[in-house]
């Protein structure tokens, strides 16, 4: 299986990830642990991407001997957005790095436009997908740069507005140096939630025609949440999109909800579908519900 690091290899990694933006997706962890077999295959052709119809056929997959992944089948069509919500660990995160190509998969395929996203080059595939993760990681530069990451040519009109789509301008603004304050070790601590939002807007900026957002409001308070949900389900529209989603909330508008658990999907249909059949997400919309009220009775 994944073959061992030879130091030269990280090195080259690391720097073909961050000329593409990989870095978004998280820790340097991540990084370091993909392994080094993800090479383009001889002669591989770019990713032509039609309309975004993206599949997942009998996928399998784990990091090492444990598999992690049992057999996914996803099909998402061209322009609609399907939700993944399940415990902690179901293996959420790992579909979204199996979607950028961070790992190859023990098993099945997974198709853009009918094209193997393993027979493409991986700077094609990663120019088509916009992923808003988890945790973001910023570059010590300005935030205008941090925002314009990957779309150098952007205006500084684009940036303000891809700003604004994220509800970040105002913070921003106040900074004295605007758009050109410094952010990381030696600048501005910007919060879990303001690198998100960071985040955001280089994905509006970016405009890719295949969306991933791994719990991208997970850290924002309900009040700012509700702001960027407007903005979410904007560039949603028209695009493909994948959700994966703590607060079941934000994903009611989805075509298609998938449950994931333990590696396999357990339940799917839309929300109305899922709720009426009564079983895993039923309840978990329940507990959610009931900790939504707990949380306005406190106050
Ligand atoms: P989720 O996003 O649903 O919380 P993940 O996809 O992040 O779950 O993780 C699924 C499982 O894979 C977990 O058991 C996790 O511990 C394991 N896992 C995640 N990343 C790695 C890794 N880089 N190496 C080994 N195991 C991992
Ligand atoms: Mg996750």
């Amino acid at each position: 299986l994944a073959q061992l690091f030879r130091p030269l290899d990280l090195l080259g990694m690391v720097y073909r990830t961050i000329r593409q933006g990989v870095i978004d997706m998280g820790s340097m962890f991540d990084l370091i642990d993909t392994p080094s077999e993800v090479v383009d295959v001889p002669g591989a052709r770019p990713l032509a991407v039609v309309r975004g119809h993206v599949r997942f056929e009998k996928v399998v997959f784990g990091y090492d001997d444990a598999t992690i992944l049992k057999g996914i089948d996803l099909d998402v069509p061209a322009g609609t957005t399907l939700a993944v919500v399940g415990p902690s660990g179901a293996g959420k995160s790992t579909l979204a790095r199996l979607m950028y190509r961070f790992y190859d998969l023990d098993a099945g395929r997974i198709t853009i436009d009918g094209q193997d996203i393993a027979q493409v080059t991986q700077d094609s595939l990663r120019a088509a997908i916009g992923i808003v993760p988890q945790d973001t990681v910023l570059f010590n530069d300005t935030i205008g740069y941090n925002i314009a990451y990957g779309r150098e040519d952007a205006s500084e009109a684009e940036i303000e507005a891809a700003a604004r789509g994220a509800a970040i301008a105002p913070f921003i603004e106040r900074q004295p140096d605007r758009y050109a304050t410094r952010v990381g070790e030696r600048g501005l601590k910007l919060s879990g939630g303001e690198k998100q939002r960071v985040a955001i807007a280089r994905t509006l900026l970016k405009d890719p025609p295949v969306l991933i957002l791994d719990e991208a409001t997970s850290a924002l308070d309900s009040r700012t949440e509700g702001e960027i949900m407007q903005t979410l389900e904007a560039i949603e529209r028209g695009r493909t999109t994948i959700v994966i989603a703590h607060r079941l909330s934000t994903i009611v508008h989805a075509d298609r909800i998938v449950v994931l658990e333990a590696g396999q999907v357990v339940e799917q249909g839309r929300h109305a579908e899922l709720l009426a059949a009564g079983g895993v997400y039923a309840e978990m919309w329940q507990r959610q519900a009931q900790e939504r009220d707990e949380a306005l009775a406190a106050a």
